[in-house]
């Protein structure tokens, strides 16, 4: 295949009716799939309906013998606490399993300090313009939470092996109204990146000119591998605390995507003292989040081995629709260098880069002929993406057939909007 830019102009123009009847096709089909947002599929949530039948009218108590139906048990039941703490390589008392959302957790947190101030320190709101780093792209709803509390955003590129580091070094070090930055470290959304040691090592050793500093590490994707076992990446809290920063970060994952994604159980992880500050404040929000349906969890999974064995029936459903976007890209688009991406090894997304200036064009192509894709742009703070490059994929939700389809008119899009852009 000869790529556009070496076409001359009579021939992309050929090439372009032809792409242009291929899309009229696609269009004749009256298509109407979705790849815009991470939702488990229904074969996925089935997997986990033995959590209907977990517990019963005389069976609601937690192994310390606390009736689940009550009040109390802020920090979450025992044997939930033991499976986040396994699953996240930290012990139980550093734990506090929420409700069922871990965004919830995270945009409550930084609600607080905005309020009252890191540990009961100068509210982040008195002290200025408030400014986070945000590594883009990146996760759309924590680029909400910052413009819905006003905080100035930062991008910071992504690389290979995580957030430019020397730019978050830079940054942090010299401006004391950074006062955090988002961090997915596992199978990033959207790029599906893995953070390297020196990644981790360079986070926990950050010297923030701001004393209430704090790395927001989503572990969304903790354990959401796609290809025999989870990546391992070094431990976020055990680095800060040989750094001497052991109060900087602040760990969220969730079971959304591990067994109900809108009943799932949430938890947020720190150091020990952070966990009391917390605490505190939490009491005041709450008298105790839903403990039946963290021990509904708990008999379900079992412990952090069953959880790792449930992950393998998500990873045999998820893989071969991966897959089958992953050959599309690589059989339309590869031959003709109009696009890259990564090909994850677990996660929710593949993160797609089409010529610059194309990406909103091919989000539009694509909704005309019936297929949604996460808007162009949703990935970087403000919505903005300066190449106007960067489509989120999202395969989980439809079917593999479904999926071809999708991805083949995704391509068709991507090579109707490189051909118009040269041709205009
Ligand atoms: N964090 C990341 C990086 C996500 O991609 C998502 C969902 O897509 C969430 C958090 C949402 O987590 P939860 O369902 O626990 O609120």
């Amino acid at each position: 295949m000869t790529a556009y830019h070496q076409m001359s102009r009579q021939e992309l123009e050929k090439e372009k009716s032809l792409l242009d009847a291929a899309y009229a096709a696609f269009q004749a089909k009256n298509l109407k799939l979705n790849m815009a947002r991470g939702k488990p599929s229904v074969e996925q949530s089935d997997l986990s309906n033995g959590m209907f039948n977990c517990l019963s009218s005389t069976d609601y108590f937690s192994e310390d013998g606390v009736d689940c139906r009550n009040y109390g048990t802020l920090d979450g039941i025992p044997e939930m606490k033991r499976i986040f703490a396994d699953l996240l390589h930290l012990s139980p008392d550093e734990i506090i399993v929420g409700g069922n959302s871990s965004l919830a957790m995270m945009f409550d947190n930084v609600s607080s300090n905005m309020s009252h101030g890191v540990r009961d320190g100068i509210p982040w709101s008195k002290q200025g313009e408030v400014k986070f780093l945000c590594p883009s792209p990146g996760y759309d709803r924590h680029f909400g939470i910052c413009e819905y509390f006003h905080i100035q955003m930062i991008p910071v590129a992504m690389t290979e092996t995580g957030p430019d580091m020397d730019e978050v070094e830079r940054l942090v070090s010299s401006d004391p109204m950074i006062k955090g930055i988002w961090c997915v470290p596992k199978y990033s959304n959207p790029d599906g990146i893995v953070y390297s040691d020196e990644t981790v090592l360079r986070m926990a050793n950050l010297k923030p000119a701001a004393s209430d500093f704090r790395i927001y590490w989503d572990d969304a994707y903790a354990i959401h591998y796609l290809y025999d076992k989870p990546a391992t990446i070094l431990n976020i809290l055990r680095e800060c605390e040989k750094a001497g920063n052991p109060n900087m970060p602040l760990i969220f994952s969730s079971f959304s995507k591990i067994s109900f994604a809108g009943a799932g159980v949430a938890c947020i992880a720190a150091s020990r003292s952070n966990i009391e500050f917390i605490k505190q404040r939490m009491a005041m929000q709450t008298i105790g989040h839903d403990k039946l349906n963290q021990l509904r969890h708990a008999r379900f999974f079992k412990d952090a081995q069953g959880v790792l064995d449930h992950m393998a029936k998500h990873a045999a459903i998820l893989r071969p629709k991966f897959e089958a976007v992953e050959e599309a890209l690589e059989r339309e688009l590869a031959p003709l260098q109009l696009a890259h991406w990564q090909n994850p090894k677990g996660g929710y997304f593949i993160s797609v880069y089409v010529p610059e200036g194309c990406a909103k064009r091919v989000v539009q192509l694509c909704k005309e002929a019936g297929v949604v894709l996460t808007g162009a742009g949703a990935t970087y703070p403000y919505g903005n993406d300066p190449h106007d490059s960067n489509i989120r994929v999202a395969p989980s939700y439809p079917s593999v057939e479904e999926l071809r389809t999708a991805a083949e008119l995704f391509c068709l899009c991507v090579k109707l909007a490189a051909a118009e852009k040269i041709l205009s």
